[in-house]
């Protein structure tokens, strides 16, 4: 489909899925992580790079060998990266390393998005973590507040909850020695996210309105549409869309939104890379998350609509797969009964499982939610009905 070659920083469950779409249009991939992670595991090509996507020289080896660089993760050497723009004009990086630089840095990427007119949870940088810096931030923001790494956080790995005063000396020690801000308690009643991609051009393509539900912090389920009104889901998709453009370059970004008591919505954070609420895409949709980030950075064609659901009536759940917490590879149980259901597919990441890591996740498709969720009941366990 294309004779260019992608390079991915990062070899996780989304590069794997990168790699999965790009396998189909057979575009060669090249991946930047530790042996043997999982995209390396699936892909076309033996070039990989051994090393890390933090690591300057790593990353210019990886781009010694492509033509495209993209990410699957905000967590990267950014320097590296405009250096690279400057040496080598050539060679493509989407996101943009601006963006990424932007984003990365969630306090950096509040402080745009405020720029840019964009609704967003009240925050301040905690520049001098301190009991009494932190009770200051209590007094104006009210308890609970959320304590953030500003860096490297992924799935609640850098927040802590704040409930009152007697909890701030747990939360400076939880994330000591890292850039911290913190943010005001958002009261939702739901949380929503959509895919948005974007094209070369600028074009802007969104997917549909999704709910995630939160279990320990980390993404449990996602539906698929949001059991929102539909001027609710208009509303969240022009404030997503809105805060997209705003971030230059293309590519995919995943928008996660709280859907206030008031009626209100506020941007949580924007992820420049495929994201776990959009992993309902690839049987639900008639283009896949991956597919589309491929479409979007190699300049391949984005016709209308195809970022909607494959027929009108598609509805989805998305279960994502954890280790379990007690005996080991215990949730392939799981996954057995969702091979057992019907409009269910199982997606597994080659990762060892430990407690609570992602090791997979299982779409289930149906024409209506109520069906949806009976499959959902049968994959889980709270039925024993198996589904016909
Ligand atoms: P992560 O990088 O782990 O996704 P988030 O900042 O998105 O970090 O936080 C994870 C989850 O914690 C959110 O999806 C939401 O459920 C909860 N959360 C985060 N910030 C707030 C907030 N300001 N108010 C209420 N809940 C929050
Ligand atoms: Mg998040």
């Amino acid at each position: 489909m294309d004779s260019r070659t992608v390079g991915i920083l990062g070899g996780g469950q989304l590069g794997r899925m990168i790699v999965e779409a790009a396998n189909r249009l057979n575009i060669k991939t090249v991946i930047l992580d530790a042996e043997n992670s999982p995209a390396k595991q699936i892909t076309n090509s033996n070039e990989h790079v051994n090393g890390s996507f933090s690591n300057p020289l790593d990353i210019e080896k990886l781009a010694g060998k492509c033509d495209v660089l993209t990410i699957e993760i905000e967590h990267v050497d950014v320097p590296t990266l405009k250096n690279l723009q400057v040496k080598h004009p050539k060679l493509k990086i989407y996101p943009s390393p601006e963006t990424i630089g932007l984003i990365q840095d969630k306090y950096i990427q509040k402080e745009h998005l405020i720029k840019n007119g964009i609704a967003v949870t009240k925050s301040v940088p905690v520049e001098q973590p301190s009991e009494t810096s932190l009770l200051k931030v209590g007094n104006d923001f009210g308890f609970p507040f959320v304590l953030k790494s500003r860096t490297l956080a992924y799935d609640g790995r850098g927040n802590f909850v704040v409930k009152n005063k007697d909890t701030i000396s747990e939360a400076l020690e939880a994330l000591k020695n890292r850039p911290l801000y913190a943010e005001k308690w958002a009261p939702f009643t739901k949380e929503l996210a959509v895919m948005i991609v974007r094209s070369v051009d600028g074009l802007v393509f969104s997917y549909p309105i999704v709910e995630t539900i939160h279990k320990d912090n980390i993404c449990d389920l996602c539906y698929a549409p949001a059991r929102v009104p539909d001027s609710v889901q208009l509303k969240a998709k022009l404030l997503a869309e809105n805060a997209i453009k705003s971030f230059p370059g293309c590519g995919i970004f995943g928008v996660e939104m709280f859907y206030l008591e008031t009626g209100e919505l506020l941007i949580n954070e924007i992820a420049p890379r495929p994201h776990n609420s959009g992993h309902y895409t690839i049987d639900a949709c008639v283009t896949s998350q991956f597919e589309a980030h491929l479409r979007s950075i190699l300049d391949l064609p984005m016709p209308k609509n195809f970022t909607s659901f494959s027929t009108i009536t598609t509805n989805a759940i998305m279960l994502n797969v954890l280790g379990d917490k007690q005996t080991k590879d215990k949730e392939l149980e799981t996954c057995k009964r969702a091979l057992a259901t019907p409009g269910s597919s199982v997606y597994l990441y080659g990762k060892e499982s430990k407690p609570n890591r992602k090791v997979g996740h299982i779409n289930i498709i149906s024409s209506s939610m109520d069906e949806c969720e009976q499959r959902l009941n049968y994959i889980t366990g709270r039925t024993d009905i198996p589904i016909k």
